[in-house]
């Protein structure tokens, strides 16, 4: 693997970058703390392209390669997970998803909204009652002639109160031992399904994270996304590059809580010397740099693979799981160097761990990710 960028790669980091510098970072803890990143975002980051990263050209995308893609990812999480969490999913899970696996229609009628900004996507999953074991959902989709009639509730869903539509799965089929589970593109002002937003949240405070209710949704059948009964296998394709879309942003958050310790070490003095000459100090610092490459060559292998067309699920779960526990480690030894000031949120390393704990439950816990490599490993299924 080629581990330079090309000059394409590196201006659309630097373009990330810069818009990080420009749109982000000036209102970080004022969202963090309004729990409301402002929504004009979204079309900023669509008119840049960033909601486009991948997708073909013909359905508004901005084209581009999966490293480009994780890039953007790393450099809007190193800015505010919040914001970027908006981008993995509107188009991470849901836009890419749409493009692989969405007819014609379903292409042109959500991909150019999607990718521009105009329109918002979320992944709708998760249940109350069903979060690792998300094969057995309960949210029900009844054939009613040319219709589907959908009830049940979903939650945790990121984006969910601002997204105008709801990729949702739904369980089609009853039989015994059956994954009978199918996708379907619901817009989101469809009568019946109504939003909650999930206030309290310890990190990702900025993001729109709701529970949705679907009673006697009823959508055509034309909005089924890829075949009935299939859609597990979507989930799973979706998720599987969802997770290196985290990585890249654990990525971010890593490379955050270093560049803030390091600054921080260099300005702060106690002992009567800056205390980066202090060997303990350093040390947290080497741990924390370390942890950053191991975490981005990681994602940068799994983005490598998607782009070569290779297997890449059991290495995006090594990334995912890797990356999701290094920003954990990272943020919390960059607290350890801020000592009193990491504690409280005019400084930006608070902030940091707050939203990496997350990524080691979401898109499939750390335990989840394990199971997952280990079943790679030995072909025993241990779930
Ligand atoms: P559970 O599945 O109940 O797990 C509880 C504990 O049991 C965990 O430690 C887990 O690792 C462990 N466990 C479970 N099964 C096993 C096993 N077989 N072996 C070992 N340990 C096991 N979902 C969506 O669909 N769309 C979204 O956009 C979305 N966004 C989210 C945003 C946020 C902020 C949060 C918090 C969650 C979001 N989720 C979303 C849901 C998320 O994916 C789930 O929370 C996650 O999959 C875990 O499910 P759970 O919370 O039900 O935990």
């Amino acid at each position: 693997m080629n581990l330079e960028l090309s000059q394409e790669q590196e201006a659309v980091r630097r373009l990330a970058e810069e818009f990080v510098a420009r749109e982000v970072t000036p209102h970080v803890v004022a969202w963090d703390r309004a729990e409301n990143v402002d929504r004009s975002i979204v079309k900023k980051l669509g008119a840049l392209g960033f909601l486009g990263l991948t997708v073909p050209e013909e359905y508004g995308g901005s084209g581009g390669d999966h490293l480009a893609y994780c890039l953007v990812t790393e450099e809007l999480g190193r800015g505010d997970s919040s914001v970027r969490g908006i981008v993995s999913v509107s188009l991470g899970l849901v836009a890419k998803t749409v493009a692989s696996w969405g007819s014609e229609e379903q292409k042109r009628q959500w991909l150019p909204r999607l990718t521009s900004g105009d329109a918002i996507g979320c992944f709708g999953l998760t249940e109350p009652g069903t979060g690792s074991d998300a094969g057995n959902l309960a949210t029900r989709a009844v054939r009613d002639g040319g219709d589907y009639v959908i009830n049940g509730t979903k939650m945790f869903i990121t984006n969910g109160t601002w997204a105008d539509v709801v990729l949702l799965f739904a369980r089609t089929n009853d039989a015994p031992g059956h994954r009978g589970v199918s996708a379907f593109l619901v817009p989101a002002d469809t009568p019946g399904l109504t939003r909650r937003t999930i206030h309290g949240k310890l990190g990702l405070r900025g993001q729109a994270t709701a529970e949705l209710v679907l009673q006697d949704v009823r959508v055509p059948a034309t909005t089924l996304l890829g075949p009935e009964g299939k859609g597990f296998t979507v989930a799973m394709s979706a998720l599987a590059k969802g997770r290196m879309s985290v990585a890249a942003g654990c990525v971010g958050i890593a490379q955050a809580a270093l560049d803030a310790s390091v600054r921080y070490a260099g300005e702060r003095e106690q002992f009567g010397k800056g205390i980066a000459g202090h060997q303990l100090v350093q040390e947290l610092l080497s741990d924390i740099s370390v942890d950053v490459e191991a975490a981005r060559l990681l994602t940068w292998r799994v983005a490598d693979l998607v782009d070569r067309g290779q297997e890449f699920a059991t290495a995006a779960s090594q990334a995912k799981l890797y990356a999701s526990e290094a920003a954990v480690r990272c943020a919390n030894n960059a607290i350890q160097v801020f000592g009193g000031y990491g504690y409280i949120d005019e400084y930006p390393v608070g902030k940091l761990l707050r939203d990496a704990r997350v990524m080691t439950l979401y898109e499939g816990t750390s335990q989840i990710q394990k199971l997952i490599i280990g079943r790679a490993l030995t072909g025993v299924s241990a779930f």
